[in-house]
């Protein structure tokens, strides 16, 4: 059945009782009993109407700061050609410091990662880094390296991470939880 601009889905089951979920800015989901009567399904929608409503617009609002947010194809390919500059010189010097060989550097558009380190000494960055501050990229970089010592993440591992950067543990939470708005910008990848 469909009430002016969104749907609204009946799902059946073996439950006791009704229940109302928004799933996007035009679809209503009702979960009801197997024999609960069409009409009282109706009147039940009625009455939640302006809690439905204002869900609904919550939605749409949602979509479209998301829709906002994701990067066009041109701008992930900006981001790409920033961080081709940047990361090189910033590993080498990491790199020295640490004393460790690394081999090929890589720039990708990654939606859950933000680097890594191959077996071989190849190491690959998310372009992303270049929406985050320069002293995450650091911790990202340094990170990667410290993996050249420890290919795991064993307290050996942390403390060649915290040599480097004594503060890296504000950096690796900025990471998680800045980081996430920034990761769900990329859309292709
Ligand atoms: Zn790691």
């Amino acid at each position: 059945m469909t009430e002016r601009d969104y749907t609204v889905q009946v799902l059946r089951s073996r439950r006791k009782t009704v229940s109302i979920q928004i799933k996007g800015p035009s679809l209503v989901l009702v979960r009801a009993p197997l024999y609960t009567p069409q009409a009282e399904l109706r009147r039940i929608i009625e009455e939640n109407r302006p809690w439905i409503e204002s869900h609904l617009e919550k939605a749409a609002r949602q979509e479209e700061t998301t829709r906002q947010e994701a990067l066009s194809p041109q701008e992930i390919d900006e981001l790409a050609n920033q961080a081709l500059a940047w990361f090189p010189p910033r590993v080498r010097i990491f790199a020295d410091q640490i004393g460790v060989r690394v081999g090929r550097i890589t720039i990708r558009n990654q939606k859950t990662r933000w680097g890594s380190c191959s077996a071989q000494g190849n190491l690959n960055f998310n372009c992303l880094l270049m929406l985050c501050p320069p002293e995450i990229r650091d911790y990202v970089i340094v990170h990667e390296l410290c993996h050249r010592l420890e290919m795991n993440h064993s307290p050996r591992f942390w403390a060649a991470v915290e040599k480097v950067l004594p503060d890296y543990r504000q950096r690796r939470k900025w990471l998680k939880t800045e980081g996430q708005a920034i990761l769900a910008r990329m859309t292709a990848g």
